[in-house]
């Protein structure tokens, strides 16, 4: 590798760190024609201490952009290296790096540099050289310019696993004050074609097997969070609108990171980013994607943030007591799912159980539930008959005191949540 490859690379590499959005999830592209790469189950990940992901090739197609976001490093006005890769040079790049088994793909962004259409047709001839000259059969991750022609976007989300567009911040008068040149409405305009291909060409596809598959990884979007005054109510209500109207794979909470410290209108939050508000998000995403609570049960006007020292689904169990204790012998699944201590899997676990007999404690323990924590929610077979109920007060304060909640801090949020 040429001085000068080096050096954009070492530039391009770390403007890019800062978007999460890039977990290689959810697709299954075969390796075909003796190509090179699979993105089949067996790709793998690695995440940064923080969760970030860094098995892909990360990396920007140019930091030089005309734009001016206050949080961003590659802004217009900040004083820092510029540089951008050719085309050929990203495509070398990744079949370079593929090779020597550093990378399992490709995360490509890039700052906007003449227009938005300019800068994603570059992308689009990168993947579109990756897929038809290399026949790279890799994952790869693009982000799509904001206010891209349809045109492009259609033609590059024919060759790329997953597409994601930013919102950047979550309320549009957020988005005012740190990208006024950005709007929600460009974002959601391109977040609707790439919905509206997704409708058509799987259509097409289940009538014509030949049809092209259209970005199989579906699309994600992004939020800083931190940089505004919006609450986690404001987040929680536009992370649900934006998976309801443009069936997002995926929203991810990026912890807003002081890079711009002479920026006057950004908070003064010291050097780290509000990592564990960032990862209170990611599990009540978690809760509503596969918990089945809604938005509103979670974050409301009288709690319009999420309890920092407990997890959303403890802190809704304890604001709601007429619910509990729940009867693990006779509740539906869907309220088994909201014990505090039972994930997804021993939920089913108990289920099936319960047709070959009574639930017992020592059963849940085997079945992988958090006895210790779930304790305080159930009744089952041999929970003695006459145990004294709990205040909410007091059964957070015994939990808090034991540390169990000190385990759900730690995972990822792309490793998922159990709790
Ligand atoms: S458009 Fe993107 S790259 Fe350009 S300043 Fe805004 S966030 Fe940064």
């Amino acid at each position: 590798m040429s001085d000068r490859i080096r050096e954009k690379l070492q530039i391009l590499a770390d403007a890019a760190k800062y978007d999460v959005s890039c977990s290689s999830s959810g697709s299954n592209r075969k390796n075909k024609d003796k190509g090179l790469g699979n993105t089949g189950s067996g790709i793998c990940h690695s995440y940064t201490e923080d969760g970030r992901c860094v098995s892909l090739l990360k990396i920007l197609f140019s930091n030089v952009c005309i734009y001016d976001c206050a949080y961003c490093v590659s802004r217009r006005s900040n004083d820092v290296k510029r540089a951008a890769f050719t085309v050929q040079e990203v495509v070398d790049l990744t079949m370079n790096f593929y090779r020597r088994n550093y990378i399992e793909g490709l995360f490509l962004s890039s700052g906007i540099f003449r227009s938005a259409d300019y800068t994603m047709e570059r992308m689009l001839q990168v993947v579109k050289k990756l897929r038809l000259e290399e026949n790279f059969n890799g994952y790869i991750h693009l982000k799509a310019i904001p206010g891209a022609s349809p045109e492009i976007i259609t033609e590059a989300g024919l060759y790329v696993d997953r597409m994601s567009i930013n919102l950047e911040m979550p309320t549009e008068a957020g988005l005012q004050k740190f990208a006024p040149e950005k709007t929600h409405a460009e974002v959601q305009k391109d977040l609707g074609i790439v919905r509206d291909r997704l409708i058509q060409f799987k259509d097409e596809r289940k009538m014509i097997r030949s049809v092209p598959a259209f970005v199989p990884a579906g699309q994600t979007t992004q939020m800083v969070v931190g940089a505004h005054s919006e609450s986690d109510q404001d987040i929680i209500l536009m992370a649900d609108r934006h998976y309801k109207e443009f069936n997002l794979k995926r929203v991810y909470y990026s912890g807003y990171i002081p890079i711009n410290e002479q920026e006057k209108a950004l908070p003064a939050i010291g050097s780290a980013p509000p990592l564990l508000r960032e990862n209170r998000l990611y599990q009540s995403d978690w809760l509503m994607r596969f918990y089945g609570f809604e938005a509103t049960e979670l974050v409301d006007e009288k709690h319009p943030n999420l309890d920092l020292d407990v997890d959303p689904k403890l802190g809704w169990a304890l604001r709601h007591p007429e619910q509990f204790p729940v009867d693990l012998n006779r509740a539906d699944y869907r309220m088994i799912l909201r014990v505090p201590g039972i994930g997804v899997r021993s939920a089913k676990k108990i289920v099936q159980a319960r047709r070959f007999g009574k639930i017992h404690i020592d059963q849940l323990k085997r079945m992988g539930v958090a006895y210790n924590r779930a304790q305080h929610f159930i009744r089952c077979a041999d929970t003695p008959k006459f145990i004294k109920e709990q205040l909410p007060g007091q059964i957070r304060s015994q939990i808090l005191q034991s540390g169990q909640s000190k385990y759900v801090q730690q995972l990822s949020p792309q490793l998922g949540f159990a709790f």
